[in-house]
């Protein structure tokens, strides 16, 4: 029996919680598979505001006896501000439990107007897996020499064999359950060191998985590729700053930020994975009752996926795509174009699982 702890956190991400929970009960119900569930009310400013810190002493111990972490959104800048609330918790999961491939799913569901003109559902579907705990975002080294007319700043970039290896076999393996091609983000014309060894690395990946074919193209054009040719990718292997990047620009070329899923993966299954939407806490539309819930149901699907309820997992895929096929414009969320709430479309994917 799975047993999942449950962080809503801020804003949103407590109501788009409720349908995420459910979601994954209904389906996992309908496969004979029991899940556990179990609320927490830290990673959030009213935590913070209690405690004056967003998580427990024992955090550790909690969130890593669960198998998988399903996370809302937190951020409240009118009370914490957004280093410390990110600091303070997510970025504090991620390392502690070694989550070191943040996944993004980029696909344009029906009903989602795309804004690449010309682009619709089966054009964009590819998944960007980013390098998550070291790269350019490795927090080591680095000097700040400030005060004089030879003032500098630096910072290094820490690429290690295992920790680039361990990403590209991640999204090999992704691959092989995919369309088998593998495209990888470099700049090793303008980075002379740390790129052209990540572009070592990928080709050692390719050779030991030769049924999947492999590409590379510098980050520049990469961007420009995702905008004007994103059907030539699958799945797009890239570091961590390179990923972040990536990530961004994938979903937002499907449409809205309000339905697209991620997840923050430790494959060796040693610690809990965290699946959450890529929207934030969004604090211009909390408590207004409209936020989509879409991101949240499918981060839902991505964690069944995950702890090897695939059929689960994609029936929650199938019931989302249905119901924004039929595009009922009183179901929908004003950010699709409805005149719905969170209410109803959450409850119409819930019916449409049933
Ligand atoms: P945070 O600091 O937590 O990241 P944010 O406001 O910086 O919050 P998002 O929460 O991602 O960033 O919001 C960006 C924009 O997208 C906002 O205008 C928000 O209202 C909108 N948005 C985000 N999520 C949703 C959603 N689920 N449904 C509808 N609109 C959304
Ligand atoms: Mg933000």
């Amino acid at each position: 029996m799975p047993t999942i702890a449950v962080i809503p956190g801020d804003g949103i991400g407590k109501e788009v919680m409720p349908f995420g929970v459910q979601a994954v009960d209904v389906a996992a119900r309908r496969h004979g598979l029991d899940v556990e569930f179990d609320h927490f009310d830290f990673a959030s400013a009213e935590y913070y505001q209690e405690h004056g810190r967003m998580l427990p002493e024992d955090w550790k111990t909690v969130l890593g006896s669960y198998d998988a972490i399903l996370f809302g959104a937190v951020g409240c800048p009118a009370v914490v501000p957004d280093h410390v609330s990110l600091w303070g918790s997510l970025l504090q999961f991620r390392r502690h439990f070694d989550q070191y491939v943040n996944l993004r799913p980029c696909r344009i569901l029906p009903g989602i107007t795309s804004p690449l003109r010309d682009k619709g559902p089966g054009d964009v579907d590819f998944l960007v897996v980013r390098e998550n705990t070291e790269g350019e975002y490795s927090n080591s080294g680095g000097i700040m020499f400030e005060g004089t007319q030879r003032e500098f700043a630096m910072q290094e970039t820490v690429m290690t064999r295992v920790g680039v290896d361990r990403v590209m076999e991640y999204a090999f393996d992704q691959a092989m359950k995919r369309r088998r091609k593998v495209t990888s983000a470099t700049k090793s014309n303008g980075i002379s060191i740390t790129m052209p060894y990540w572009d070592r690395r990928f080709s050692a990946a390719a050779v030991r998985h030769p049924e999947v074919e492999t590409d590379q193209f510098h980050i520049d054009i990469l961007t420009a590729h995702f905008v004007q040719h994103p059907e030539w990718f699958d799945v797009v292997v890239a570091s961590n700053l390179f990923g972040d990047i990536l990530s961004d620009l994938g979903p937002a070329c499907t449409g809205t930020i309000g339905v697209a899923p991620s997840a923050n993966i430790n494959p060796t299954g040693e610690f809990p994975s965290l699946f959450e939407p890529v929207h934030g806490s969004a604090p211009d539309i909390a408590g207004q009752g409209i936020a989509n819930p879409i991101g949240q149901i499918w981060s839902g699907a991505m964690m069944l996926d995950h702890l090897g309820a695939e059929d689960c997992g994609k029936e929650i895929e199938a019931a989302i795509e249905s119901v924004l096929r039929a595009a009922d414009t009183a179901v929908l969320t004003p950010d699709v174009g409805g005149t719905g709430n969170t209410e109803t479309l959450g409850r119409a994917v819930i019916e449409a699982l049933n």
